[in-house]
Formats: C-alpha cells, sequence, structure tokens
C-alpha cells in the first residue's frame, strides 16, 4: 500500500497555468483507498478545473496506474482526448505518476503527494520508485523522480559528473537521471520546465507523521529528546 495525499489545489492550478486542456487520469489502488485517485475524486477535480475555465477533454480511472502495460492498453481507448490535451493531471502516487509519464507522449502533472508512513509497503514490478518524499517534484522532471533516478537525490539538476549521459557513480550500468530528465523534456518541447526556480527540499516530510513512528530510530530519538 502507497499512501498519497492530494495537493493543494492552487498547486495543481500552478501546474496547468498557461494551458487550456487537460486529461485526468485515476487510480483504483492504493489511490483509491487513500482518496486521491477514484472516480468521485477525478469528477471532483474535473469540476474543479472546469470552473477554473480549463477544459478536461476526458477523463480515465485504470486499475493499477503502477502497471505500465495496464496503463497503456486503457489509455489506447482514450487516445483522441488525450491528443485533444496539452497535458495529462495523474491523480495517484510517485509510481503511478512516473508509470503514466512514461508510456504517454506528453507532460504529465502530480495532483498528489505520496507520503512516507513507516513499515512495509506493496510490491510492484516496473523500475519507477518513489522515495516517498511527501512534495512530489514529478511537475518540473518530466515525471522521471530525481531522487530515486539520481544517485545523489539531486533536485536542481545534473552534479558535475555526468558523462555521455552516464552516472559518474556507476557509469557501466546505470543512466544518470538528470539526463534522462533533459532528454524526456527536450522531446516534449519542455525545455523551459529546466528553468524552474531552485527547489528547497523539506526533508522533514519524508518522515512518518509524529503518530506513526514507531522505528527502533524513532523510539532511540525519543528516548535522547526526553532525557534531558
Ligand atoms: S518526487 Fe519522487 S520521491 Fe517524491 S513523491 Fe514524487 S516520485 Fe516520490
Ligand atoms: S551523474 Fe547524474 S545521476 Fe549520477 S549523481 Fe550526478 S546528476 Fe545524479
Amino acid at each position: 500500500m502507497i499512501i498519497s495525499q492530494l495537493k493543494p489545489f492552487e498547486e495543481v492550478l500552478d501546474y496547468v497555468d498557461g494551458e487550456k486542456k487537460v486529461f485526468i487520469v485515476g487510480c483504483k489502488g492504493c489511490a483509491e483507498v487513500c482518496h486521491t485517485g477514484d472516480e468521485s475524486q477525478v469528477l471532483e477535480m474535473k469540476g474543479k478545473l472546469e470552473r477554473e475555465g480549463k477544459t478536461v477533454t476526458g477523463y480515465c480511472v485504470i486499475d493499477f496506474l503502477c502497471d505500465k502495460a495496464l496503463i497503456k492498453t486503457r489509455l489506447y481507448l482514450h487516445e483522441p482526448e488525450i491528443d485533444a490535451a496539452d497535458s495529462l493531471l495523474v491523480m495517484t502516487c510517485g509510481i503511478g505518476v512516473q508509470a503514466t509519464a512514461a508510456v504517454v507522449n506528453k507532460l504529465v502533472h502530480p495532483a498528489a503527494n505520496t507520503i512516507n508512513v513507516g513499515g512495509a509497503r506493496g510490491e510492484w514490478r516496473g523500475s519507477e520508485r518513489c522515495r516517498e518524499c511527501g512534495d512530489c517534484v514529478l511537475d518540473y522532471t518530466a515525471g522521471i523522480c530525481p531522487l530515486t533516478a539520481c544517485t545523489k537525490w539531486l533536485i536542481n539538476g545534473p552534479c558535475g559528473g555526468t558523462k555521455d549521459g552516464k552516472c559518474e557513480v556507476e557509469p557501466a550500468v546505470r543512466d544518470c537521471g538528470w539526463h534522462l530528465i533533459y532528454e524526456r523534456l527536450k522531446k516534449l518541447g519542455k525545455l523551459d520546465k529546466m528553468k524552474t526556480p531552485p527547489q528547497v527540499k523539506r526533508y522533514g516530510k519524508m518522515q512518518p507523521p509524529p503518530e506513526l513512528r514507531s522505528t527502533i530510530m524513532w523510539a532511540l530519538e525519543q528516548k535522547e529528546t526526553t532525557k534531558v
């Protein structure tokens, strides 16, 4: 189970600023349970966007947005509505947004943040990974997570070691995440996204909420803070 939480609507509106038409994708997996991407939330989002003057060209709620083969077959049925849209708004966790971005030739926007609640979570077959950072930045990285695609978790562009599209840490086996982001933005004609002002990562958001912290580490920290 991956926990997601809808972003403030103002943030979503910022993402679609300058765009007129949006296609919405929801998820009946974990996102349905978290109330971030089931059909009722998708329809609610559709209404909110329309009230802001946007045209929603269509929507689709897919069983599991972490399965690329499934996404491809479902979205194929909506090809004309997707073609008509400027972008896709994806209402699910970071894995689902990345998986959707990997199979469509359109810009994707994340509608939710993926939250770390500690403990175990579900498994998925795809190559997409999410560190549950609580403040999803996939909007300006073309749907490729810099916290997992980049070995050093860099969120404001590549380090000086990237060479020939490979990561300096493991050049034989690993592409540079920021090279991948650059190439996808270029393909989408959205390189201007790289001019997004530098991000300040609030790492505190990667911690589970206090009431859910139950790891050994947290117990030790508690001891440290309570003994003085
Ligand atoms: S930016 Fe990456 S780690 Fe953060 S929520 Fe999005 S996919 Fe997950
Ligand atoms: S070479 Fe690329 S992927 Fe590797 S650490 Fe530097 S920016 Fe990150």
